[in-house]
């Protein structure tokens, strides 16, 4: 082992940051020697002192001296002169804490003189990438000799202060022994590739709390390796726990209850049967005999996520989107090898396979928990679900919650036993836990049950059959509540349902507004059984198709029949009105498992949507074939998603021109989503018959703001007039070409006049909002909107737009007189 010398003017310098560099090597040996100060107080530096430092320090490998300044340097190359020329000696120009820190980590693992030396020459990339300073060139990854095991995985930092000195000196620590290479990335951040050995490297990933870290792992022993790496980070590299959970209180007991699923329900209370798991304190068999127990398990659990999606080949899902991708996000969370690994590992040592499993999960739901991201802490509740699903499995326990009349009290659910109520017999959800993102609060919302969460322990208590009153939309909640209480529920719940009311009652006509301008409002699907519900719903066409739905979630790519058996269903259902399909989108954030994609650091931003279909032609050939095939019996558009290039349009309409005979009536349109597009939409307009903007992405790509990143979903508003613009370019460089809004915003009531003012001509929404958006157009004033949307265009920001909306009462009804 090399050794190190300290050299310094202070000798309580020197001991302090020899005291905390050696904190960082925790038990492991060190020879570090230390020459500073005339005594204990007196400043200054002695050669003599510094070369009897040397030979303590030096067991033949080599010392590395670390310097303060001044005299300290004049001294140490004395000392060289004073000793014979077989020491092998380094004189470091390095910061002497950093340096020193990095240094000790680097020689207590075994490190060479050389890259001691280094490592502590880079001690300062990690403090410069945190202050925002220009950083020293990332180190290029070690080449991987062919025909090597490279293994790729990855962690979530769960440490208070991310991956700082302590846990990172730690990481290095324990894969030293290891025959393999460790590089780490900052999936956060885009920083790296780090090196697993290199203090100062990692500490460049600047990796914070919650941000993602990719390992990958190369070499004979790259499967152990990132073994060990996956479950230190999860032991948060030794850091103690408690101090977390005291900074970041989970948000359920103080805040009260928090609004979860929109609407008004009055009823008793009840609580369902809870399910207690008594866990076998032994094992029934060996070891063999409880992993196949548990395997068996996990099997059967899929098999009911499977049949709950009907993920089956040849069926489509019998949910809509948000139970489909809760399920699907469950059923990856039981092909986690992380997860049951853990669990296998302790069988292995004699633990039975439901005390195994249940740690397991625990342990990586705990992990979850103390996150103060709260979406990141919402998945913990996940995490928890498929650990009961499984366990129930073991043990043969029904965790299903059966439907009684009334508002269910519980301390939390799991989106399975949400998406098993009976929405017409339970007309309210009051969770003592939980959280408005959690996927059974989405659940909620999609089954329309109206629920509030974080209600905190008491409700618990709450006798059975004693009446409750809550507002899903405000998190308020009356227990027992007084007559008058209950008759303001009572008239606001009136007054929500006399306005779905009358708008269901008018939803099958045409949205004309006040001054006569027919706007069409059109449905978003994802499924034929949605198709059904969007045509009960008043839907005047299917704005957009979302045909994911049957690629997602399978092994093989469906055949052209089955594509043509599912397009022409949805077709027949809505009855000769327009059907507008659009091609495959998805991407990196969404793989397919029967085509090979590249990983990427922002599939946002790569191979995505029609850019997807072009460098997989195969796939979009045989969608277009089968889109074609319907389109000869029904009245039928195709549209493809994430243009950005006029070229990308072309070729793709070449492509449908190799495949629809040539009398074909058939409506070609873009999503328009990428800036770019939306920029020169006067070009576009030349090579299609309608544009659909996606304001989801169109807002993502506008702002910058990734989708569904909870961190930054406060800047996230179609409303901000940096959008607004765009979407005003669109229409103006449209001409005659149909401009429609297939994103959210188009069922966002204080969008809606925006966007008619601005001169969009379909708005397409999901069904169950079909009604109030045509009933939001009735109650408008398009002239008004126009004049309106001038002014947004002239607005600062996203709220000042909605505020100045809010004010705008010209908008509904009274037209304008200037
Ligand atoms: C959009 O981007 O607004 C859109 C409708 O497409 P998706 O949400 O499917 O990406
Ligand atoms: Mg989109």
């Amino acid at each position: 082992m090399i050794g190190l010398v300290v050299v310094s003017h202070s000798r309580r310098l020197a001991d302090a940051a020899v005291d905390l560099a050696t904190q960082m090597v925790h038990d492991r040996d060190l020879r570090i020697e230390v020459a500073a100060g005339l005594d204990e107080e007196t400043l200054g530096t002695d050669a003599t002192a510094v070369a009897d430092a040397i030979i303590a320090a030096d067991s033949g490998s080599g010392v590395l001296i670390l310097m303060d300044l001044g005299s300290a340097i004049l001294s140490a190359e004395l000392a060289l002169e004073l000793l014979p020329t077989q020491h092998r000696i380094r004189l470091c120009a390095a910061p002497l804490v950093e340096g020193l820190v990095a240094a000790a980590v680097a020689a207590a693992n075994g490190a060479a003189l050389a890259e001691t030396a280094d490592e502590a020459d880079n001690a300062l990339i990690g403090k410069r990438t945190q202050l925002g300073i220009d950083t020293t060139p990332e180190a290029l990854p070690e080449a991987v000799p062919q025909n090597e095991t490279t293994m790729r995985g990855s962690f979530i930092v769960a440490n208070e202060h991310g991956l700082h000195a302590r846990p990172a000196a730690r990481l290095i620590a324990e894969l030293r022994d290891l025959d393999c290479r460790i590089e780490l990335r900052n999936l956060t951040t885009g920083t790296g590739p780090a090196s697993g050995r290199s203090l100062s490297r990692i500490a460049a990933l600047g990796a914070l709390t919650g941000h993602e870290i990719e390992i990958t792992a190369s070499g004979p022993a790259a499967e152990h390796g990132m073994n060990r790496l996956l479950m230190l980070a999860r032991q948060r590299f030794g850091e103690e726990i408690p101090a977390l959970v005291a900074d970041h209180p989970a948000p359920t007991t103080s805040t009260g209850p928090l609004p979860t699923s929109t609407g008004i329900a009055i009823g008793p209370a009840w609580q369902p049967e809870t399910t207690h798991f008594v866990l076998p304190d032994h094992p029934a068999g060996p070891p063999a005999t409880e992993r196949r127990l548990l395997d068996d398990a996990i099997a059967r659990a899929k098999e009911r996520l499977r049949s709950e999606i009907q993920l089956h080949p040849g069926r489509e899902p019998r949910y809509t989107s948000p139970q489909s991708e809760v399920f699907q996000a469950h059923l990856l969370l039981l092909d986690d090898d992380e997860l049951i690994t853990g669990a296998r590992q302790q069988i292995a040592g004699g633990a039975a396979a439901a005390g195994a499993w249940a740690t397991a999960l625990d342990t990586a739901a705990q992990q979850l928990e103390v996150l103060p991201d709260p979406y990141l802490r919402a998945r913990a509740a996940d995490i928890r679900a498929v650990r009961d699903q499984v366990l129930g499995e073991l043990l043969g326990q029904d965790t299903r919650v059966a439907s009684r009349p009334g508002i269910l009290v519980a301390a939390d659910l799991t989106p399975a036993q949400v998406a098993g109520l009976d929405e017409t017999v339970v007309t309210g959800i009051v969770l003592a836990h939980g959280s408005p993102t959690s996927h059974a609060a989405i659940l909620a919302r999609a089954k329309g049950i109206p629920a509030v969460s974080a209600a905190g322990d008491s409700v618990l208590r709450i006798p059975t059959g004693t009446t409750i009153a809550l507002d899903g939309a405000t998190g308020e909640l009356a227990i027992d509540p007084q007559p008058e209480c209950l008759a303001e529920f009572r008239a606001t719940a009136a007054e929500q349902h006399n306005r779905r009311q009358s708008a269901q009652s008018a939803a099958h006509d045409v949205a004309v507004s006040r001054d006569g301008v027919m706007v069409h409002v059109a449905a978003n699907v994802g499924s034929a059984a949605e198709a059904d519900h969007a045509v009960r719903a008043g839907a005047d066409l299917a704005g957009l198709v979302r045909t994911e739905f049957l690629f997602l979630g399978r092994e093989q790519a469906p055949s052209v029949e089955e594509q043509e058996q599912v397009y022409r269903d949805i077709a027949k259902s809505f009855d000769g009105r327009r059907v507008v399909l659009r091609t495959l989108d998805v991407g990196g954030d969404k793989p397919l498992p029967y085509i090979s994609q590249p990983r990427e650091a922002n599939p946002f931003l790569g191979l995505r949507g029609t850019r997807l279909g072009l460098a997989h032609p195969e796939l979009l050939r045989d969608q277009l074939q089968a889109i074609v095939r319907v389109a000869a019996d029904y009245p039928v558009s195709v549209m493809f998603p994430m243009i950005t290039t006029v070229e990308e349009v072309r070729t793709a309409r070449r492509m449908l021109g190799t495949i629809a005979p040539p009398d074909l009536d058939i409506e070609v349109g873009i999503m328009v989503e990428v800036p770019a597009v939306a920029a020169r939409a006067a070009v576009f307009a030349g090579f299609v018959d309608f544009f659909s903007i996606g304001t989801n992405d169109l807002t993502q790509y506008t702002l910058a703001v990734e989708r569904g990143n909870e961190s930054v979903a406060g800047l996230a508003d179609p409303l901000d007039p940096g959008v607004l613009h765009l979407i005003d370019k669109v229409c103006r460089g449209a001409g005659d070409t149909r401009v429609a809004v297939c994103g959210e915003a188009a069922a966002d009531p204080a969008a809606v006049p925006l966007l008619l003012g601005l001169g969009v001509s379909e708005l397409s929404v999901a069904p169950p909002a079909l009604p109030l958006t045509k009933a939001a157009v009735r109650e408008l004033d398009i002239q008004a909107c126009r004049a309106a949307a001038a002014r947004a265009l002239a607005c600062e920001s996203a709220t000042q737009v909605r505020s100045q909306l809010a004010r705008n009462i010209a908008l509904r009804g009274r037209v304008p007189t200037a």
